[in-house]
């Protein structure tokens, strides 16, 4: 440090940028950025749109159970909800935590599951007591052309997952999410900065809608999967748009990757912090529009430099 001060001591650029840029990465951490990647951080002030991803960025990602429901004949729902529960135990998605939480409440006991394996976007599959178990979104159900009862239809406020034993539907688990108190007033923020907002979910429409609707998003997209996140962006930029993603799950890197300023949640998988270029150590989407004033405060620094 001395020695960069005594050499540079007559020239401004040597002394000025590397302070404004310590004191800058400074000044975000106490405000919940962590910077990983300098030069996205600076091209903030050029986003023109926001994407979120829906489950853990907007919302808490803290699923509660509010009903399951068994649609096979003789099958009691706690059976259905045990055998889930057996694959639920291997997953980190924030539905398994919820859908685990309730077993736990249950006092349930959860079988061990073989061949566990993770369907991105999807589900999750396992072998638990000589049965093929599958927990799956309702796209899953339609692609595989099988209906979805109606007891399982909803209004918008639940995220509902299927469980299939041997390919047959055998019941339901319905659960709801909370968005996060500080996700209207990011998007407010945003708006007043000229900054269009979209989200790119893998949940069902309804629960897009709604939650796209109380907070007056511009645009969104649902039942996609992480390729498809990744295409959207790709289209944005291919328009024009200087785009920037948020997002907390392993669904999510591929588009953060993408998009030319990658933000990850720091509640969320350590694969999405990995790729982001910044993280939101909060997880408060409201430290996203701080991100982008500073940007812009930045530029001006710089400038008068
Ligand atoms: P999001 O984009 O909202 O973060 P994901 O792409 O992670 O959602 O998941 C999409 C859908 O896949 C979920 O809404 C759910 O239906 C299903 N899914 C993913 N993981 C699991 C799991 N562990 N158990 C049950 N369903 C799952
Ligand atoms: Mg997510």
């Amino acid at each position: 440090m001395v020695t960069v001060m005594v050499i540079s001591c007559p020239h401004a650029l040597g002394l000025a940028i590397p302070l404004v840029s310590a004191i800058s990465t400074a000044v975000s951490a106490q405000n919940g950025l962590l910077i990983r990647n300098r030069t996205a951080f600076e091209n903030a002030r050029k986003i023109t749109t926001l994407v979120f991803d829906k489950t853990g960025t907007l919302t808490t990602g803290e699923f509660g159970v509010s009903r399951f429901k068994s649609v096979r004949e003789g099958m009691e729902d706690k059976e259905m909800l045990r055998l889930a529960a057996a694959l639920e135990a291997n997953s980190e998605h924030p539905i398994a935590e919820g859908i685990m939480d309730k077993v736990k409440e249950l006092g349930l006991e959860t079988p061990s599951a073989d061949n566990f394996n993770a369907i991105t976007g999807k589900g999750v599959e396992a072998t638990v007591e000589g049965q093929q178990v599958k927990v799956v979104s309702p796209r899953y159900l339609n692609d595989e052309g099988i209906n979805i009862p109606e007891a399982a239809e909803n209004d918008g406020g639940e995220t509902i997952v299927f469980v299939l034993l041997d390919d047959k539907l055998a019941g339901f688990i319905a659960m709801a999410d909370q968005i996060r108190p500080e996700s209207a007033e990011a998007i407010q923020t945003l708006h007043k900065n000229g900054i269009k907002t979209m989200m790119l979910t893998g949940d069902n429409k309804a629960v897009a809608a709604s939650v796209s609707r109380e907070l007056g998003l511009d645009d969104f997209f649902a039942e996609v999967l992480p390729d498809q996140k990744l295409d959207k962006v790709k289209t944005l930029q291919e328009k024009g748009e200087y785009v920037a993603m948020t997002g907390d799950g392993i669904n999510d890197a591929p588009a953060l990757a993408q998009a030319d300023v990658g933000i990850a949640v720091g509640s969320g998988t350590d694969v999405a912090a990995e790729t982001a270029d910044i993280i939101l150590v909060n997880s408060n989407p409201r430290d996203i529009s701080k991100l982008i004033l500073f940007g812009k405060v930045l530029t001006a620094k710089w400038c008068r430099t």
